[in-house]
């Protein structure tokens, strides 16, 4: 009787010690974080923006915000993290302009990185025959745009939606009606600075350190965090012919698409969506054109019918113009779109680019931005793309009053298999994007379960018809999940994570690794 008393107080004084041992280092950690040489500072109080993102689904509160000043804070804070070793439970979410959708950026009672706090390097242009930028890894691509145009040039492949960080867009890929002539953004960069997970400053190129420079382009910010970043430039035009045209035809839609990004140089820009039960066909919430005929166009009428609607745009300078008419007007003549379905519109070529903040503006006098974003992103095979349409257009999808959805296809060749995206293994894929925005009070159609449910929808039935669909921007919960992503790529991606970051301290809110305790 009296050893097992015995044992029973000594198990509750082991037990204590341990708890009271964590405790401590826990709460030790702020004063050790605090006491490290920093040109930035810490926030611990007011933590609550680091907890949102444009999803605006999911909320983790961070323990602390580090509002680095340079590349070396940055450094120094993860060297520190890193030396705790597995004991510690801390983790880091290098935070770009939180536009994730399902908490990627976010860290759990850890430290979040405020990358647009990040001055320096400052932003520099290089002239000359291959021209391009230096930028750090917080800077907004439409910032760059504005710089680069100072110069007479511009990047080559964008997002459509130019508030985001190259940080953050480069963890991803980057796409946009340039990637099939281009490649994505992640083909556009040539070299990068990485602080690694184990707080070490690497630069990489195709040349210096490949390994880590292919893995980071895609990598979902497993790898490093990225803090400097050399980017192609071109030289811009000053103005863009924007146009749109309908077809009823998913096939006469689709091949001339195709045709269409195969062909070279004929367009600079090509993309499309989805017009499923609409009467205000081209009051899309997502941008500003304004097509020179308006009356014709709101006369057009789509009588409820599921339309596809190609987006061509064709870069020009002033001086050019007519040459420019000529030349667009031969390439249309060759396209089967609904004949009097023509809608065209001239606007500058930051206009162009910027035009999906015009509707941010918009949406956010009508406080409607900052509502749940439960989009679905998806790369689908040529070969299925006609399965796709069929099972989801009109069936599962009734209407597209909740948001646009995008369709255009990409050249695989335009892609990097280094890098650590995942592309379905076709010469061409789609992009089917559904940007969808939910009324957070609604039960019904437009409400945030009844999206959800319509994307698993969607997500089985690719899955039963056996689509070879890979999402992008992904979001899983379990490892299995990640593991059938990659598919046979999880094995050199489990290789890569632990060579750069092996106590997975980097983005936690992706949810592929768990910190090693
Ligand atoms: P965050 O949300 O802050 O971060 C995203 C991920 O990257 C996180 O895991 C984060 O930890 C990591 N990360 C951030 N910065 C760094 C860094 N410096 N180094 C390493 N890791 C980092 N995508 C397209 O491809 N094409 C589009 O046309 C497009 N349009 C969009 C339009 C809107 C309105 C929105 C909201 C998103 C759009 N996206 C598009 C998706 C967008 O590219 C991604 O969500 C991107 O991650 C957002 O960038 P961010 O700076 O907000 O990143």
């Amino acid at each position: 009787e009296h050893t097992i008393l015995f044992l029973k107080g000594f198990m509750i004084l082991f037990f204590s010690f341990i708890t009271l041992r964590l405790n401590f280092c826990v709460s030790s950690i702020p004063y050790s974080l605090k006491s490290l040489p920093l040109e930035g500072h810490f926030n611990f109080d007011d933590v609550s923006h680091a907890a949102r993102d444009f999803g605006n689904r999911y909320q983790y509160y961070p323990m602390s915000v580090l509002h680095p000043k340079s590349v070396s804070d940055i450094a120094v804070i993860i060297k520190h993290i890193w030396q705790m070793g597995p004991s510690s439970q801390l983790t880091v979410a290098a935070r770009g302009h939180g536009h994730s959708l399902q908490g990627q950026a976010q860290a759990h009672g850890g430290l979040v990185i405020n990358m647009e706090s990040l001055k320096f390097p400052e932003m520099q242009v290089y002239t000359g025959n291959s021209p391009y930028v230096d930028v750090n890894g917080g800077e907004l691509w439409i910032n760059i745009l504005r710089e680069s145009l100072r110069y007479g040039l511009a990047p080559r492949s964008w997002t459509d939606y130019l508030h985001l960080t190259v940080g953050g867009t480069l963890s991803n890929a980057g796409i946009s009606g340039q990637a099939f002539r281009h490649g994505p953004q992640i083909s556009n960069v040539q070299q990068l600075e990485i602080v690694t997970g184990k707080g070490e400053v690497v630069s990489c190129s195709e040349e210096q350190n490949g390994e880590l420079f292919h893995s980071v382009l895609g990598g979902l910010g497993q790898f490093g965090i990225i803090t400097r970043a050399r980017i192609v430039l071109e030289p811009a035009p000053s103005k863009v012919k924007w146009i749109r045209l309908l077809y009823a035809d998913f096939t006469a839609f689709t091949r001339d698409q195709e045709k269409l990004i195969s062909s070279g140089r004929k367009f600079d820009y090509i993309e499309g969506f989805v017009i499923i039960n609409r009467t205000g066909l081209l009051n899309n919430w997502r941008s500003s054109f304004k097509p020179q005929d308006p009356v014709r166009a709101s006369h057009f009428k789509s009588d409820g019918r599921t339309l596809f609607c190609l987006e061509l745009a064709k870069y020009f300078n002033l001086e050019d113009s007519d040459a420019v008419n000529e030349e667009v007007e031969e390439h249309l003549s060759h396209l089967n779109y609904i004949p009097s379905t023509l809608f065209l519109t001239e606007v500058t070529y930051i206009d162009f680019l910027d035009r999906v903040h015009v509707s941010e503006v918009k949406l956010r006098s009508k406080g409607l931005w900052d509502v749940p974003h439960p989009w679905l992103n998806l790369f689908i095979p040529k070969s299925k793309i006609h399965d796709f349409a069929e099972g989801v257009f009109g069936k599962i999808l009734t209407e597209t009053n909740n948001g646009p959805i995008l369709i255009y296809p990409v050249n695989k060749s335009k892609w990097d298999n280094r890098t650590s995206v995942v592309i379905p293994d076709e010469d061409i894929f789609y992009l089917v994007a559904f940007l969808t925005s939910a009324v957070p009070t609604s039960d019904g159609p437009q409400g945030l379960e009844y999206i959800l449910t319509q994307n698993k929808r969607i997500l089985e039935y690719c899955e039963s018809a056996r689509l070879g669909v890979k999402q992008y921007l992904p979001h899983y919960t379990a490892q299995e999940e990640w593991r059938a992503h990659f598919g046979p790529r999880w094995e050199a991606f489990l290789q890569r994570k632990s060579a750069y970051d092996p106590l997975a301290i980097l983005a936690p809110g992706q949810r592929i690794f768990q910190k090693a305790i």
